[in-house]
């Protein structure tokens, strides 16, 4: 009758192990997804302040027993697998009998469950890891768990919490992965009591849809495929949806939101040519494959996996895609068979059968089931969102010098930039003394890139885009700082559709916009209409800058110790700067090279990890020549 059982140490120990709870958005998930595995067709998310002070899950699912419901909290104690073998036989969600716990050391939890087939439920009230309470209680079937202050007993991990818009961004985001997979199941995520999302339940492509913004519903592209070992289905945005920073993407392993940079890779490689460089695709892909070909426990959070054969999957993904567009006349049809490549490898063709299924037991993924998957080796994920801010900060054109940068960008440690930016900010009134830079001489621009002046002492080089965004980040600086913005008004306003998470995006940012200038005023629930911007930034394509710039701002996440208005002043230089590889005329360059001198830290880029310019002195160039 009681399903649920403590795991036994050997296959304890063979659990990723690491930090389940790091902030309220991996509560939510492990709570969405307990509901998920216990079967239930209606799953309502509450949560308050972000998750900070509340987050319920309810559920219709089968509920607990009363002793499973004390057990439930006990670390590794799951319904879900109970032999080494079941690791590699994984169906459910969870598996690893710790979500539960983790919570109820971390918060205070109340538990409210009841089978179909009780008459009376379980109430059990849990804090510290302590029952408080526990007793028989009157319940609809199904299971309900409020957790309460989350970190209230961990002060240091509560402070640690970001902003509510912040905090409320990454549920959004953990509610959507696991709404998206499961589009045959209601959901609705209320916060603060007002509801955010209604999912009804119905098909993929309208969860698709509900989640990510009804402006999606032509855009799609159906992709479906099957082999024997492996099949896709989902949706890819046609190329017009594709942007700038990466966004709506979603993989799906077995129903399992995954991120995985080689399978983007293969995607994104089938859009060849069809969408800049820079951009990327939208896509919704689910992939099923034998539980035995995927470990799913090489980490806490469940989000990176393993292939057996990861060259297969690639292919097989790459090809589906291409197939896709090709099918709905978005790429060249030619002569297109799919899987012509894949169709012939062995591990196609071939069912699985018993001697196989042996010899994945003894395979390396069987093998690699080591001590490597269990130590707290968990990473913050802050270090992926600062490569990709830093994706940002690639100038636009490939070269070696501009990979240089990269290079210095990507070495810096940012937590030195107060202590580097004083420092340079004396040398930089030096720098301005002695460099001198004849006035009225020729200047030229080499490698469409840099700026080469001749200075009374020798001569500078300026990198062209670095330090247009130090001279536009001082002036919208300034802007902001003395309230000094002159808004042009718009003719015509122009509308602004946004999702979900955006637009809590927007409305953070609306009075942090407006002191630059930008009057933006909600019109419906996710419309929103630009009235007026900077009279500076007037381009005829207000919604697109603004939506360039939410983009931006969100790879600006990690970078905790910046204000939302700084962020705002970098993202916005950044956006606006004239980029490596634009051929600038002589006016141009000698407007450049004056504004650049009159800022006040003019030899740093505004991140204060790269240099705007560099000077070449006399004594550098003679010791060069051996004189
Ligand atoms: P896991 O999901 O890895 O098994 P958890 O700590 O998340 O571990 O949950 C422990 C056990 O509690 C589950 O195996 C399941 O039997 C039970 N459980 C948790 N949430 C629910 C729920 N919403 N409905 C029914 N049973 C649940
Ligand atoms: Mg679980």
């Amino acid at each position: 009758m009681d399903i649920i059982q403590l795991l036994p140490d050997s296959i304890a120990n063979q659990i990723a192990a690491g930090e389940v709870i790091q902030r309220p958005a991996s509560a939510v998930k492990e709570l969405l997804e307990n509901a998920v595995d216990a079967g239930a067709t209606e799953i309502k998310l509450i949560v308050q302040d972000a998750g900070k002070a509340l987050i319920q899950v309810i559920d219709n699912g089968k509920g607990m027993s009363e002793t499973d419901a004390r057990l439930s909290f006990e670390r590794h104690a799951t319904s879900k697998i109970q032999k080494i073998d079941d690791l590699f036989h994984i169906k459910t969600m969870g598996f690893r009998g710790e979500a539960l716990a983790s919570i109820a050391a971390v918060a205070q939890v109340e538990l409210k469950t009841r089978r179909a087939e009780d008459e009376l439920g379980t109430y059990i009230e849990i804090e510290n890891s302590i029952v408080i309470k526990q007793e028989p209680c009157a319940a609809p079937f199904g299971t309900s768990i409020s957790m309460k202050n989350l970190f209230f007993n961990v002060p240091a991990r509560r402070n640690f919490l970001k902003s509510n818009a912040a905090e409320l961004r990454h549920i959004i985001e953990e509610f959507i992965r696991v709404a998206m997979a499961f589009p045959h199941l209601f959901f609705s995520l209320t916060s603060n009591g007002q509801e955010v999302f209604h999912l009804e339940a119905g098909s993929l492509k309208q969860r698709v849809v509900q989640a990510l913004g009804n402006h999606l519903n032509a855009q799609l592209v159906a992709l479906k495929d099957e082999t024997d070992y492996i099949n896709i289905s989902g949706f890819i945005g046609k190329p017009e949806v594709s942007r700038k920073t990466r966004g709506d993407q979603y993989i799906f392993v077995n129903n399992r939101f995954i991120k995985s940079s080689y399978l983007n890779h293969a995607i994104v490689g089938a859009f060849i040519e069809l969408i800049p460089k820079e951009n990327f695709p939208l896509y919704v892909l689910f992939l099923e494959i034998d539980p035995a070909q995927v470990d799913i426990n090489v980490h806490p959070t469940k989000q990176e996996i393993k292939f057996e054969d990861e060259k297969i999957i690639y292919a097989f993904v790459k090809a589906a895609v291409k197939h896709a567009l090709a099918q709905a006349s978005i790429a060249p049809s030619l002569d297109f068979s799919l899987n012509a490549d894949i169709q012939q490898l062995d591990a196609i063709n071939k069912p699985f059968n018993k001697e196989e299924q042996e010899s994945a037991a003894t395979s390396n993924l069987f093998k690699t089931f080591t001590q490597r998957n269990q130590a707290h080796f968990i990473e913050s994920d802050n270090k992926a969102e600062l490569q990709h801010w830093q994706d940002f900060y690639t100038p636009s054109k490939e070269n070696s010098s501009s990979k240089k940068i990269d290079a210095f960008l990507q070495n810096e440690k940012h937590e030195d930039d107060f202590a580097f930016a004083q420092y340079d900010f004396l040398s930089s009134e030096k720098a301005k003394q002695e460099k001198k830079i004849i006035e009225g001489a020729p200047l030229l621009q080499v490698l469409q890139t840099y700026i080469l002046a001749p200075a009374e002492n020798g001569f500078v080089l300026i990198h062209q885009q670095l330090a247009h965004e130090r001279i536009l980040y001082e002036r919208f600086e300034q802007t902001v700082h003395r309230h000094s913005a002159i808004s042009q008004q718009l003719l015509m306003p122009s509308a602004l559709q946004l999702s979900v998470a955006d637009k809590t995006l927007l409305e953070e940012l609306l009075p942090d916009l407006k002191l630059i200038g930008y009057i933006i005023e909600k019109s419906a629930d996710n419309i929103f209409s630009v009235t007026a911007v900077p009279a500076d930034l007037l381009n005829g394509n207000e919604t697109k800058a603004i939506e360039l710039l939410l983009e931006q701002y969100k790879h600006f996440n990690s970078e905790v110790k910046f204000s939302k208005r700084e962020k705002i002043v970098r993202c916005l230089a950044r956006q606006h700067a004239v980029k490596a590889g634009r051929i600038l005329t002589e006016k141009e360059m000698r407007q450049l090279v004056e504004d650049l001198f009159q800022c006040q830290t003019s030899n740093l880029s505004p991140s204060g990890s790269s240099p705007t310019f560099i000077e070449f002195k006399e004594n550098y160039l003679d010791g060069l020549f051996g004189i």
